[in-house]
């Protein structure tokens, strides 16, 4: 299946042209990181100006199931393994 291709088709179809979202992220913590309107950057709240954020693409039912789970008060974590 990989030869012909079905990994590339599936996240063509389930992410490229469905919910693609775009999420900041502390490389340093993992977590979410929010966009600050006075400093006008985004901050984590761990790290504050310790943190490296970078901008990863997610599905966007996946960014909604990770707020989910932070208010209820787990604290879920991406790690980016390498950058593409
Ligand atoms: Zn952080």
């Amino acid at each position: 299946m990989i030869a012909y291709g079905a990994s590339m088709m599936l996240k063509d179809r389930l992410l490229e042209e469905s919910d693609k979202a775009e999420v900041n992220i502390c490389e340093r913590c993992g977590l979410l990181a929010y966009y600050d309107i006075k400093q006008r950057r985004y901050v984590c709240r761990v790290d504050g100006d310790r943190a490296k954020i970078s901008s990863v693409a997610i599905a966007y039912a996946f960014k909604l199931l990770l707020q989910e789970m932070m208010s209820l008060g787990v604290a879920p974590r991406l790690v980016p393994k390498e950058k593409v």
